[in-house]
């Protein structure tokens, strides 16, 4: 069925979830192997060793059936023509990265970007003569890129919404930019996902993703995707991945598969309780300061509003009292699970400095807005008057405790 003219939901339950064809089995068997017979040697030089299209299989690293339906199901939602899939998001990050850059070129980077993105790209990266400059790309600041591209910069590298301040960057404009001086524009979509933002449709060339979070939505595998131009991600695949070898798992990505189903409607939910539970944080006197796009005083408002569908289920917020009281608020939430990762149908919370961005020095995160007592929250699809109640009560707590 060519599922492109469907809407966002039917394509996510249809695109890449065919009938197994050899069967008729409704749901396609794992296809849980390391090689494929050959019926002759014939088939075996068709193979070739290389055909990412899937239409012979020869071992699991170079192709798999089940990995090649996940594949064409997010390239059908983010409206591309090729995804390849990888075993975590920094596996997609690097491999994508690694894949274009070669020795004495230049990539240019947000510095608002997840914290292992950010270190693999400021002290990876220069150990093989590639050189890398950060710089804040969020709202008038995209025009930053211009200035830090040289005739050697390859890649353009931004996130947004990103982790784990929620500063937003003009996908459209840095894209311009980027291809003005001849480089590629490279988009992590995992916060917002392809439901709320599709940045090849703004012009970017790459998006990637940790299917980890909402894409999976259930917190029970580790995986990555690269999309974009069947050109561009063909080439990652044969030149890159099949070589470095971080390819995705059958069995993983079957049950991402699944997972992806559900992400049009948990998205609805993750959003319309985050927009309520951002309301009840920045009225509440705890607060220092709320860091929500859906908020009219998040500085990147507008233009989320411009480039996303809806605002996503992240936040971060800032807690009277500092790291001390952050650390108090952390061990008092009872529905809430104290955890990194993001993006699961339960609510988790986080200390952004200690854990997903502990691999950035301090200097670094307090230049992009990352403050020591600064919390983070993936607000999941639970009652979201109970996930209210659990804050309440946590931020009550602090008080008392700390006699604020
Ligand atoms: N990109 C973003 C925005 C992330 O938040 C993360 C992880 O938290 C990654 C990439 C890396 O993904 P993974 O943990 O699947 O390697």
């Amino acid at each position: 069925m060519d599922t492109k003219k469907l809407s966002f939901k039917t394509r996510a339950i249809h695109a890449g979830s065919e009938p197994d064809p050899t069967t008729g089995s409704h749901v396609a068997p794992i296809y849980r192997t390391s090689t494929f017979v050959m019926k002759n040697v014939e088939e075996a030089i068709a193979a070739g060793y290389g055909d990412t299209e899937g239409k012979y299989y020869a071992y699991t690293r170079y192709g798999n059936p089940t990995v090649h339906a996940v594949q064409r199901k997010i390239a059908a939602l983010e409206n591309a023509e090729a995804c390849l899939m990888a075993a975590s998001g920094m596996g997609a990050i690097t491999t994508a990265l690694l894949a274009v850059l070669s020795a004495g070129d230049h990539i240019v980077a947000a510095d608002t970007v997840y914290g292992g993105t950010f270190g693999f790209i400021k002290n990876i990266l220069p150990r093989f003569g590639i050189e890398a400059t950060t710089i804040s790309t969020i709202g008038n600041n995209v025009e930053n890129i211009r200035k830090a591209m040289k005739p050697n910069t390859k890649i353009v590298y931004v996130e947004s919404p990103c982790n784990p301040t929620l500063a937003i960057t003009d996908i459209k404009k840095a894209a311009e930019i980027a291809h003005d001086g001849g480089a590629l524009l490279y988009v992590d979509n995992t916060f917002a996902t392809p439901y709320l933002q599709q940045p090849l449709s703004l012009g970017a060339d790459i998006v990637l993703h940790s299917t980890t979070k909402y894409l999976n939505g259930h917190g029970d595998l580790v995986g990555g995707a690269i999309v974009g131009s069947k050109k561009l991600v063909h080439k990652m695949d044969a030149d890159f991945m099949k070589w470095m070898g971080g390819i995705m798992s059958p069995t993983d990505a079957a049950s991402l598969s699944k997972g992806i189903q559900t992400l049009g409607i948990r998205m609805d939910v993750h959003c319309s309780n985050a927009r309520k539970v951002a309301e009840f944080l920045d009225n509440h006197h705890m607060v220092e300061k709320v860091l929500y796009p859906g908020l009219k005083s998040h500085p990147g408002h507008e233009l989320a509003k411009k480039q996303m569908k809806d605002f996503g289920g992240m936040m971060s917020f800032n807690v009277r009292g500092g790291f001390e009281a952050g650390k108090i608020l952390m061990d008092s939430v009872k529905l809430f699970s104290l955890a990194t990762s993001l993006g699961n149908v339960d609510s988790l919370i986080q200390h952004s400095a200690s854990m997903s961005h502990a691999s950035m020095s301090k200097e670094d995160r307090e230049a992009v807005g990352i403050a020591d007592g600064q919390v983070r929250l993936s607000i999941g699809i639970e009652e979201v008057e109970e996930i209210i109640q659990d804050l309440d009560q946590a931020l009550n707590h602090v008080e008392n405790k700390l006699n604020l």
